[in-house]
C-alpha cells in the first residue's frame, strides 16, 4: 500500500458533459483534474456554479495549447482566469495546476499547488535544470510529463523521483506515451505524489494513459510498493496484449505482491542494459521475469544465463525468469499449443497433423506435436522456410495448397498464419470448409477474433474447432507457473482474456 493518488482528468465541451463526466469520475478518482481549457469559454462560470459537492478534492487547470490545452490562451487571458473566476470561487476549487510560468505570477494562497511542464516531443535536456527551478517556486507538487519516444526516454524523468525524495519534494513524474505507461503504473510504488488516468477507454487526456478502473482493478497501483515484485511483457507493439490482463487477475487472486506491466521496447539491447542487467541497470524496479513477444523472441537468447531444451530447440525464448540477478529463458508456447489440443482431441500419438505456416508459432506447435509422438507435415508459402523447419524436426514438407486441395489425409489442421487475424486479413482463411470437411479437427491458434473465418468454415461442415485464446492461457498460465511456482486460475484467466478480446 502506498500513498499516492490517482487523479482523474474531466475534459468537456459543454458544462453539463463537464458535470455528468465529474460524476462519473467520482467513483474512483482521489483527486478530480477540472480541465477548464476544454470547455466553452461562455460554460466556465456555469460549471464553476453547478460543481457537484463531492467528498474528492477538485483540481482546477487552465492549459494553453503549447502545454497540452485544447486552445490558444494568452498569458493575460490565463491570469484573467485564475484571478477573477478562480480565486472568486475559492470554497469549490481546492487545488490549483499552473504552468511554470503562472507559478511565478500568480499569487498561490492557501491552497496545494502543482507546478506543472509539459514536453510532447521528447524529453528536454534539461530536464533537471526545471525540477532546479521548481524547487524555488512555491509550488507543493511538480508535475513534470515528456514524451517517451522509446521506453528509455523514460528513465530520466523516472529518476526525477529519487531527487525529489532527497529534497523532501512533492513530484509526479510521468513518461508520455505507450512507451512510458510503466511510469503511469509504478510511479505510486516509488513515491509519486500522484497518476492520471482515463475517465474511460477513448477518453484519454493524454496519450499512455490508463483508464482509472484499470489502474485500479488491473494493475492495483496504490496497493503497489518498492518491494513488488515486476512482471511484464516486452515487444513492440503490446498496447494490444491482454496478458497483463491475464497476469494481475492472477496475481491478485493469489495475493501476491506483483504486477505485469505492458513495456513497449524497441531496442531489446538497451532494455537489457538500463532496465534488468545487475551491472548496467540505470533504476532499480525489482524486476523477477517477463513474457517476450514479436521481434525479441530469438533476440532476447544472447542475453540469458540459460535456456531450458524446449526453447533452445523451438529456438525462441518467450519467458524470461530473473533469479539472484540470472535471467532463465523458457518457451511455454509448445506447452500452450499442445494442452488445448489434447482436451479437444485426445492422444495424440500417431495423430496426422497438417501445420499451416513456417514462422514462431509454427515452430512452437511442430516441437510439441513431436514430442507427443505425432506426425506433422509443414505447409509454408515460403519452401525454403519449411524445408529448413522439416530438416530440423524430420518431418515432411509441402507447398500451400490451392482451394480445390483437400486435407483429407489428416487428422487435424492448425492455422499457424496470420491469415484472418484482426484487421486487414479478418476475411481470410488458410483453407475453405470444402478442404476440411473430413478432417476430425481444426484449431486456429489466432485468438483475436475470438472466432475466425477460418473456425466458422469448419463448423460450417460440422468439424469441431479449438481457437487459439486457449493456447494464449495455457502458454500464460505456464509462464505464471513458472515465476510464482503456483497453480495459474485457468478459469479466471480465460474469462478474463476473452472479456478483453471482445470489449
Ligand atoms: P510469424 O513468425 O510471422 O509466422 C507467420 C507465418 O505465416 C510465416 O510462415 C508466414 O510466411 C506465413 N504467412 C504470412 N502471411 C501468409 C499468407 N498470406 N499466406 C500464407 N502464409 C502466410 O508469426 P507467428 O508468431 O508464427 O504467428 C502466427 C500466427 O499465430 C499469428 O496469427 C499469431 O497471432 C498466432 N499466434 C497465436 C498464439 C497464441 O497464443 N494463441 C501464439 C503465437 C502466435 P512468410 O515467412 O513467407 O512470411
Amino acid at each position: 500500500m502506498n500513498n499516492g493518488k490517482i487523479c482523474v482528468s474531466v475534459c468537456a465541451e459543454t458544462g453539463i458533459e463537464f458535470i455528468e463526466n465529474i460524476k462519473q469520475a467520482a467513483e474512483f478518482a482521489d483527486v478530480i483534474e477540472l480541465r477548464f481549457d476544454c470547455l466553452q469559454t461562455n460554460e466556465i462560470e456555469n460549471a464553476i456554479e453547478n460543481l457537484p459537492k463531492i467528498d474528492k478534492h477538485y483540481l482546477a487547470t487552465f492549459r494553453p495549447k503549447e502545454q497540452g490545452g485544447k486552445r490558444e490562451l494568452s498569458l493575460g487571458e490565463r491570469l484573467k482566469f485564475w484571478e477573477s473566476l478562480l480565486w472568486a470561487n475559492k470554497d469549490k476549487i481546492f487545488w490549483v495546476d499552473f504552468e511554470f510560468d503562472m507559478s511565478f505570477v500568480v499569487n498561490l494562497q492557501k491552497t496545494l499547488t502543482i507546478a506543472s511542464s509539459h514536453n510532447f516531443s521528447g524529453v528536454p535536456e534539461n530536464l533537471s535544470a526545471t525540477y532546479e527551478v521548481f524547487s524555488i517556486t512555491n509550488a507543493d507538487v511538480l508535475k513534470t510529463a515528456v514524451q517517451a519516444n522509446d521506453i528509455t526516454d523514460s528513465i530520466t524523468v523516472w529518476k526525477l523521483l529519487e531527487c525529489a525524495k532527497k529534497d523532501n519534494k512533492q513530484i509526479i513524474p510521468i513518461a508520455m506515451g505507450e512507451a512510458g505507461k510503466w511510469t503511469r503504473i509504478l510511479g505510486l510504488a516509488h513515491g509519486a505524489f500522484m497518476t492520471y488516468a482515463a475517465l474511460d477507454a477513448g477518453r484519454e487526456t493524454a496519450s499512455g494513459q490508463i483508464t482509472a478502473r484499470d489502474l485500479i482493478d488491473t494493475y492495483r497501483v496504490k496497493e503497489l510498493d518498492e518491494q513488488t515484485e515486476i512482471y511484464g511483457i516486452v515487444g513492440n507493439p503490446v498496447s494490444h496484449s491482454v496478458s497483463p490482463f491475464m497476469h494481475n487477475a492472477a496475481f491478485k487472486l493469489h495475493n501476491l505482491n506483483a504486477v505485469y506491466i505492458p513495456f513497449e521496447v524497441k531496442n531489446l539491447n538497451e532494455f537489457i542494459a538500463k532496465f534488468i542487467s545487475e551491472e548496467t541497470r540505470e533504476i532499480e524496479l525489482n524486476f523477477k521475469g517477463f513474457s517476450v513477444t514479436i521481434p525479441h523472441k530469438q533476440a532476447i537468447i544472447k542475453h540469458l544465463d540459460s535456456i531450458d531444451e524446449t526453447a533452445k530447440a523451438i529456438g525462441a525464448v518467450n519467458t524470461v525468469k530473473i533469479v539472484g540477478g540470472k535471467l532463465h529463458g523458457y518457451n511455454t508456447d509448445a506447452h500452450g499449443f499442445i494442452e488445448p489440443l489434447t482436451n479437444a482431441y485426445g492422444d495424440l500419438k500417431n495423430a496426422k497433423v497438417a501445420v499451416l505456416g513456417g514462422g514462431g508459432a509454427a515452430r512452437a506447435a511442430i516441437y510439441g506435436l513431436i514430442k507427443e509422438g505425432a506426425k506433422a507435415t509443414v505447409f509454408a508459402r515460403d519452401l525454403e522456410k519449411g524445408r529448413s523447419l522439416a530438416e530440423q524436426f524430420k518431418i515432411q514438407n509441402l507447398g500451400v495448397k490451392n482451394q480445390n486441395e483437400s486435407y483429407d489425409n489428416f487428422d487435424i489442421v492448425v492455422n499457424a498464419t496470420p491469415l484472418g487475424l484482426i484487421g486487414e486479413l479478418e476475411n481470410e482463411t488458410p483453407a475453405v470448409a470444402e478442404q476440411i470437411k473430413n478432417v476430425h479437427l481444426v484449431y486456429d491458434l489466432i485468438y483475436n477474433p475470438f472466432e475466425t473465418r477460418f473456425l466458422r468454415e469448419a463448423k460450417s461442415v460440422g468439424i469441431p474447432t479449438v481457437g487459439g485464446l486457449a493456447m494464449l492461457v495455457a502458454q500464460g498460465a505456464a509462464q505464471f507457473g513458472i515465476w510464482t511456482g503456483k497453480n495459474a486460475p485457468l478459469k479466471e484467466m480465460s474469462q478474463i482474456a476473452l472479456h478483453k478480446l471482445q470489449s
